[in-house]
């Protein structure tokens, strides 16, 4: 993976690599403060396969500590800086690092979690300053393509977190196919919201560098100054989830005209409505809203042909190039074009697996038993039409029975946010507690979402419980978080 930051620093050495909100850094910069880290983590003793844990904000010294520790063949573990004490102490016992850095906000919480000791950015950074300004050399060792990059944990709100494995191949097939399938270009300006301990906003750096255009960090940018931010760094490309979708039509609304050059918006992680598809399109003008279907357990599985953003509403794509998605029924057979099973992905994209987890190992990532191939089971379910354009149809949990109709809380959902004036929508499925509840964030009564959905929907799909919130909870990554909203309807919240 490092020799996409070599490349990019010999071929365009001067061009803006990355931008946070203290400054910018060119590509020669960037390297040589990766290599700076790397020296670092070296005299500190790290070596190839050792784990790097960092609890850090997403700034420009973030994106070079991940280069620097894939020079050394470290693998690089960002958590999130919210993650609390609690799941940072089984993280830090599953992933055995070698080392902990932490900084200001972090450190504290890091220090209750394990008896390691922390490294403090406000005495690392300098000494990587220090490194940087005498040239100090750093000799790549070799690091092979099934050597571990990066271990990312995904954000379980109750199951304890768990790390996927993602090798340097496998990133580095992902990164490219990705560029390719939505078309990053050199004079790109991407503005990216997320993390770097959520793939979503890791794979922004490395996208970025692999077509060498810039990234503009903006994790910690506050929301009312996103479409300013989007304006003054002149944003081409900006990833999005639905809240932040619609914090960025909310703004877009409040001061109109002037907007930033965007020509391209990407979705992935939760589908976006097709009414926020609408709404951004009125106010950026030529963007296009390019639809995606992922898990980090195979990076990105699907996406949408840039150019073919208008059409086939609903669907999230083709398939990664060189890759496949098959669509199986409970005994792990095909199913007919226009049938709903489970999506299984197949390519050079699927990880090996999860990090010191066997069991659920075993049971999301398979072998075809025909071809020997291995082949991640996503728990997803979904249908492919005529042309291999994937619909996502739901998670296991989230299609249900009800009155004798099958139906899925995707749908349920998508007509809520179809109701002007619903900003966010979550349903949950029947359970032996309650019937099917919806909760929206709105300025409506429950009585006129249940009216607005009954135009909508046929009878037994329009839900009984309807609560409107005005806050809703989301997840770290911006997704709707259902456990707390479960327990909203227990009372157990209460
Ligand atoms: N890995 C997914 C993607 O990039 C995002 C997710 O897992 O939520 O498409």
């Amino acid at each position: 993976m490092h020799g996409l930051l070599d490349d990019a620093e010999e071929k365009t050495p001067n061009a803006p690599a990355v931008r946070d909100a203290h400054g910018v850094w060119t590509y020669r910069e960037l390297a040589a403060h990766s290599r700076a880290f790397a020296r670092w983590l070296s005299d500190r003793g790290v070596r190839r396969g050792d784990r790097v844990v960092l609890q850090l904000p997403t700034g420009r010294e973030l994106v070079a500590m991940f280069h620097g520790a894939l020079r050394c063949g470290a693998v690089f573990v960002p958590l999130n800086p919210s993650m609390k004490a609690f799941h940072l102490r089984h993280v830090i016992g599953n992933a055995e690092p070698a080392l902990v850095i932490g900084d200001e906000a972090t450190a504290e919480k890091l220090a209750e979690a394990t008896t390691r000791p922390i490294e403090r950015m406000a005495a690392l950074w300098p000494e990587v300053e220090r490194l940087r300004a005498l040239d100090a050399t750093f000799t790549d060792p070799e690091v092979r393509p099934d050597d571990v990059a990066t271990l990312i944990y995904t954000s379980g709100s109750t199951a304890a977190p768990k790390a996927v494995i993602c090798p340097h191949a496998q990133v580095a097939f992902a990164t490219r196919a990705l560029t390719e399938a939505l078309g990053y270009r050199s004079d790109d300006v991407v503005l990216c919201r997320f993390p770097m301990s959520w793939d979503y906003g890791l794979y922004k750096v490395l996208m970025t560098c692999a077509v060498r255009c810039e990234v503009v960090l903006a994790e910690r940018d506050s929301d009312l100054q996103l479409l300013r931010r989007m304006r003054e760094v002149g944003a081409t490309v900006v990833p999005l989830v639905p809240s932040l979708a619609t914090m960025l039509v909310t703004l877009a609304e409040r001061s109109p005209g002037g907007q930033a050059p965007v020509r391209m918006f990407t979705n992935t992680g939760a589908a976006l409505p097709q009414a926020t598809i609408d709404t951004l399109r009125a106010h950026f003008p030529g963007a296009r809203v390019v639809r995606q279907y992922g898990q980090t357990e195979a990076k990105r599985i699907t996406v949408m042909p840039p150019e073919e953003d208008r059409e086939r509403p609903g669907s999230s794509g083709l398939p990664l190039p060189g890759t496949q998605v098959l669509i199986l029924d409970g005994d792990g057979s095909p199913v007919p074009a226009g049938e709903v099973g489970e999506i299984v992905a197949v390519g050079p994209h699927v990880m090996p697996g999860y990090w010191r987890n066997d069991e659920n190992t075993a049971k999301a990532f398979r072998t075809d038993p025909a071809t020997g191939e291995r082949r991640l089971h996503t728990g997803d379910y979904g249908r492919l039409d005529g042309d291999g354009y994937l619909y996502f149809e739901g998670r296991r949990d989230d299609m249900f029975k009800r009155k004798g109709f099958r139906m899925s809380t995707v749908e349920i959902e998508a007509a809520a946010m179809d109701v002007p004036g619903i900003r966010a929508a979550a349903a949950l499925p029947p359970s032996d507690k309650h019937d099917l509840a919806l909760f929206v964030e709105a300025d409506l009564t429950p009585g006129a979402v249940r009216k607005e959905l009954a135009r909508r929907l046929e009878p037994a799909k329009v839900p009984a419980i309807c609560r409107v919130l005005t806050e809703f909870p989301l997840t770290q990554n911006g997704k709707n978080a259902r456990q707390e909203l479960a327990l909203l309807l227990d009372g157990s919240a209460l």
